[in-house]
This record gives C-alpha cells, structure tokens and sequence, in this order.
C-alpha cells in the first residue's frame, strides 16, 4: 500500500470484493493512497475520522445506499465523489436529483478510466490558483472579488464574480440553477431561475473576449451548470 506523505487519499466504497480490489491496485499503483469500505453504514463515521481528498461511490450498497450516503455527505463536505452505478439509465436521474457529486461512472467500466476521471477531478481542482499565478486558467481573489481568466482580470459585476467564484470552487461539479441562486444572492429578492442564465451568458461574454479557444462553463440541459477546463 501507498502510505506516501502527500498521496492523495481515495475512499473506495464498493461491495464486489474484486472490483474494489481491482481498483484499489490501479489507484495504489497510480500513486494514490486507497482505503477500501464494503458496507454503507461505515461510510460517514469513518470519514468523520479519517480526511480523505475524493470518494469513489457506489450506488448499490449493503446497509445504506450510494445516494443517502451522498446526501447525508454534502451537509457537511465538499469532498469530491464519483458514483458508480451498474445502470446507464441511472445516471439521468441521479443528475435530475442534484445529489451534488462531481462525476458519475457506469458499470462495467475500465479502472484505468476511473482513475482518469479521478485524476481529471484533482487536476481541476489543483488549477485553481491563487491570485497572481499567471499560468492558472482561473485565479481567485475572494478579498478583492477578483477573478483573472488565463492570467487576464475579469471585468466582473459583484453578482456575476459570486457565480462564476462557486462553480470554480468545485470545478466539475454539476450545479442546478436553485443553487447558483443560494450562492449569488444572500437576501430574498424575488428572482427566477432566469437570472442564473443571463448572468451566465454575460460570464461567457466576458470569457470569450478574452479567450475564445477555451469555454469552460458548460450547460447541461434542463440540469444547471458547471465548469470545466
Ligand atoms: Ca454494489
């Protein structure tokens, strides 16, 4: 096992012995340190005690399943989760339910291509500079509600910067137009989902004027938005 000092450290939650073992071995052996659960009632305790960076979920598990844990999870971590599930057909309603994870994988699939899409999770996240590195894609200053695109400084509104900074804070994760709106608005105007899309296309305005090769906000349709580069 991989007990490197700085390894990113990957909970695999999985009850098919072999599965879990196999991806146990490609996440070890791509330098990660894994730690391996079977049962879904052990899954947030154990997390309460021991820090971990991403969680690679099933859907179907023994005691509890894959959404509880997920739900239950997003009260109090933003930790990154990957589902799995053995259902293609699930995916859209796992999306339509905004459980707030960060990917979904279907079954039956290649470890080489979760540990891609694990991979994939960390490098966006990774980079998310802070201010002044220029050869970030994004760099944040939350002080002076800053955002700089390819080293460029966005010319944002104050509404705009709280949108765009939430969706870079958790690169990859899908967001639903309700919470864009919790993020950006901090009062109870009355405001309709509407609003997320316009403020949007004037945030991908602004992007593309300074870069048109890169666009990383994605819609998904009739689901919200996420960003990715
Ligand atoms: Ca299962």
């Amino acid at each position: 096992m991989n007990n490197g000092v700085g390894a990113k450290k990957i909970l695999i939650v999985e009850d098919e012995p072999k599965l879990a073992s196999l991806l146990n071995d490609y996440l070890v052996q791509s330098g990660f340190y894994a730690h391996r659960l079977s049962n879904g009632l052990e899954v947030i305790p154990w997390i309460k005690d021991n820090p971990i960076d991403l969680i690679l979920l099933d859907l179907m598990l023994p005691g509890k399943d894959g959404i509880d844990i997920c739900c239950d999870l997003r009260r109090f971590s933003n930790i990154p989760i990957i589902m799995t599930t053995a259902r293609v057909e699930e995916i859209d309603r796992l999306l339509g339910l905004e459980l707030g994870a960060d990917d979904y994988v279907c079954k039956p699939y290649s470890p080489r291509e979760v540990v891609a899409r694990v991979k994939a999770i960390f490098r966006r996240i990774d980079s998310v500079g802070k201010s002044g590195e220029s050869d970030k894609v994004f760099s944040v200053d939350a002080e002076r509600m800053e955002i700089k695109f390819t080293g460029v400084l966005l010319d944002l509104t104050a509404v705009e910067f709280r949108l765009l900074a939430s969706l870079i804070k958790q690169p990859g994760r899908l967001f639903s137009r309700d919470q864009l709106l919790d993020q950006i608005y901090e009062d109870n105007r009355i405001v309709t989902t509407r609003t997320v899309d316009s403020h949007i296309k004037n945030i991908r305005k602004k992007l593309s004027g300074i870069s048109s090769a890169l666009d990383p906000i994605v819609s998904v349709y009739g689901v919200g938005y996420k960003i990715e580069w």
